[in-house]
């Protein structure tokens, strides 16, 4: 009789401790759903996802974000290349929680730039209804995905790639990062600890949070094709005028110098003429590129327009910024842009305004004095003026709407 009422009192509070576990779970997961409620951006995101599982004491290191246009693996750390072996990689695509395994050559310097002997990595995907072949309308019936649910097609299709077989399972990977079906984004790099608590920490991000790192993920990426340019990956002309306003501002407010350069391709309609648009689009991206890596981090290169860049240097006084756009000019006219058929060669024009020198008060006054700048560089080309008060501020636009309109107007004087 004893041993039966012991045993349901056992029962009892197997039962009970269940219930108070599962409403605490329940507590905390609608807690956290609060905190991040305030929060956008990928990176908080992680962060508060972070300080909630240290409560169960796993320590999150860093947060190794996939970059598809670099193929890495990337954080504040380092960066991990998706298609080098390792636990990491290997955790992003099999979508299980790994420790570190020091045959890796990877994991061994991961661990070195930690600082740690042992690490984790928990991975993070996004979730999407539908399976890959119905995403792409892909026809390829001898896939092993085809017709099948939904489950991740980069691992069980082998190296069947939408009606391709690709010679090695790596080719094949390396186009799954492309893909639209593609979901995991990221691991989590943890201090190591007991491979359970590793899954149940995998499993509770997955289970309640999939929905908020797919939201913070597009808001990121709508963020992103609204200020970058889509084709050369540099800030577009939206928020090179955001950044101006601010930067203008604090200029003012703080006595301190700002200088503004508007950059244009010379004969470029010519050479795309000559070589072809996509051709031309190749050299966009790669003076962008160029001329990113070439100013300083504080310094903000953008995409204006067409074949024309604008460089905003704070801090940089007329004299200063004169000799850093003369270097820049030099530099282009001596690079060789190699692509598989020739050697190709540009130079460019560029016009300086500046701020205390020219006398600005708005971003409007900022662009029409580095474009009359720009625009007495074009007379000669392949040049660099900074902005005089006996430049007119005539553009070549505008002188050809003045032309226009003068030829009119000698018509109708003609006429009567
Ligand atoms: P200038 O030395 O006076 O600047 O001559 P230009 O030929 O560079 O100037 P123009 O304004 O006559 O032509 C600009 C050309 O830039 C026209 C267009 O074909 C090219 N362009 C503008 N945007 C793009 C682009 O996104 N890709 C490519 N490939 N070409 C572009
Ligand atoms: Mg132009
Ligand atoms: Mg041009």
């Amino acid at each position: 009789m004893t041993f039966f009422l012991l045993i349901i009192i056992a029962i009892c509070f197997i039962i009970y401790g269940a219930y108070v576990k599962t409403t605490r779970d329940l507590r905390d997961v609608k807690r956290i759903h609060e905190a991040l409620h305030s929060v956008s951006g990928l990176d908080n995101v992680i962060k508060v996802l972070s300080k909630e599982i240290s409560e169960t004491g796993i320590i999150t290191l860093a947060f190794f974000r996939k970059n598809r246009e670099t193929m890495q693996l990337e954080s504040e750390k380092g960066f991990i290349p998706i298609l080098q072996h390792g636990s990491a990689v290997k955790a992003l695509f099999t979508q299980k929680p790994q420790r570190a395994d020091h045959r890796y050559e990877a994991d061994k310097n991961l661990c070195a730039a930690f600082g740690e002997n042992s690490l984790a990595f928990i991975p993070l995907r996004l979730r999407r209804d539908g399976c890959c072949w119905q995403i792409n309308n892909c026809q390829d019936k001898q896939c092993r995905c085809h017709s099948s649910g939904p489950g991740p097609c980069w691992i069980r299709s082998e190296r069947h790639f939408r009606g391709e077989i690709l010679g090695t399972y790596k080719e094949k990977t390396s186009r799954c990062l492309n893909c639209a079906a593609f979901l995991p984004f990221g691991v989590l790099a943890v201090k190591d600890t007991s491979t359970w608590a590793l899954s149940r920490v995998h499993a509770f991000i997955d289970d309640n949070f999939s929905a908020a790192l797919k939201n913070a993920v597009n808001f990121e990426r709508a963020l992103h094709s609204a200020t970058i340019d889509h084709l050369t990956g540099v800030p577009n002309k939206r928020s090179l005028i955001t950044s101006l306003r601010s930067l203008l501002k604090l200029s003012t407010r703080h006595n301190q110098p700002l200088s503004f350069c508007m950059l244009d391709i010379d004969f470029f309609k010519r050479f795309n003429d000559t070589y072809g648009h996509q051709t031309g689009d190749f050299v966009l991206r790669g003076l962008a590129q160029q001329l990113s890596g070439a100013v300083r981090e504080s310094d903000m290169v953008a995409r204006y327009g067409g074949e024309e860049f604008s460089i905003i240097l704070p801090g940089t006084d007329k004299q200063t910024a004169v000799s850093v756009a003369e270097k820049l000019r030099k530099r282009v006219e001596e690079h060789v842009f190699k692509n598989e058929k020739q050697d190709l060669k540009i130079t460019i024009s560029m016009g300086i305004s500046s701020l205390p020198e020219d006398g600005i008060d708005s971003v409007a006054a900022l662009i029409e004095k580095a474009d009359a700048a720009l625009y007495h560089s074009k007379k000669t080309r392949n040049k660099v003026a900074a902005y005089e008060s006996k430049m007119s501020s005539t553009t070549p636009k505008k002188e050809r709407k003045q032309k226009a309109a003068g030829n009119k107007a000698s018509v109708v004087i003609g006429s009567n």
